[in-house]
């Protein structure tokens, strides 16, 4: 990756904001497929907030940071689905997970997040519009999440996360971030900690700052292409 990458990813994302008259939204970096030095790369230049996929790759990758002694305080998401017999690892390891869709996770997530610890952020991921996708609740099934959610210890219910389907003509994605929108200021209207709606990737994130998104996750814009797994 060129060292003005995160620079001019973060000129974009003021421009597309400005031109919104939106708040610039938080950038998550998604380092899923790249090394610790990549990671601590961007981290050098003052990125603090890293997506990942997979449970035991950040495990392998955020050992790796702590072992050089570099930096110690990046904030770890995990964005890919979880499975509940890997909630108690990642109770231990994130920050945030913006993944959770059913009630199994919320109990296990809360059962296993260690006291010791700020309690874990969670994103409810909302499937809006992507038939195709197995991640994700209901629109119908958010408020009972997050009812749970909110009265789980150890949990801060922070607010949605969506992926839309990739529909090839970027603006036909709109409809779908729209109806994020609604759903997170119906959150927000009742939960006063809700402050996060995660949406838009590389290819749509100027799409999504129009639509209000407050927390975008970019991976190849930021680190280039990605290996294929
Ligand atoms: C991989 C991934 C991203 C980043 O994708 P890019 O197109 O590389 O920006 C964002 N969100 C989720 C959930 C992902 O899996």
């Amino acid at each position: 990756m060129s060292h003005l990458a995160l620079q001019g990813l973060l000129d974009r994302i003021s421009v597309a904001s400005v031109a919104a008259g939106n708040k610039q939204p938080r950038l998550l970096a998604v380092s899923k497929s790249q090394d610790s030095l990549a990671v601590m790369y961007v981290a050098a230049q003052g990125q603090r907030a890293f997506g990942e996929n997979y449970v035991q790759e950040a495990s392998i990758k955020r050992a790796a940071i702590i072992r050089s002694g570099a930096t110690q305080d990046l904030e770890w998401h995990l964005i890919g689905g979880l499975q509940s017999n890997k909630c108690k690892q990642a109770a231990k390891l994130f920050d945030w997970i913006h993944s959770v869709d059913r009630q199994q996770l919320v109990s296990e997530l809360s059962k296993h997040r260690p006291d010791g610890l700020p309690p874990l952020n969670i994103l409810i991921q909302v499937n809006i519009d992507d038939e195709g996708s197995k991640n994700g609740c209901r629109p119908d099934e958010v408020a009972d999440l997050a009812d749970l959610i909110s009265r789980s210890p150890r949990l801060a219910l922070r607010g949605i996360m969506v992926i839309p389907q990739p529909h090839e003509q970027i603006e036909a994605r709109r409809p779908a971030f729209k109806h994020a929108k609604a759903l997170f200021e119906d959150m927000r209207s009742k939960f006063s900690q809700v402050d996060t709606l995660s949406m838009g990737m590389s290819n749509d994130f100027e799409l999504a700052i129009e639509e209000g998104s407050t927390m975008i996750r970019v991976g190849s814009a930021l680190f280039g292409p990605r290996a294929r797994r």
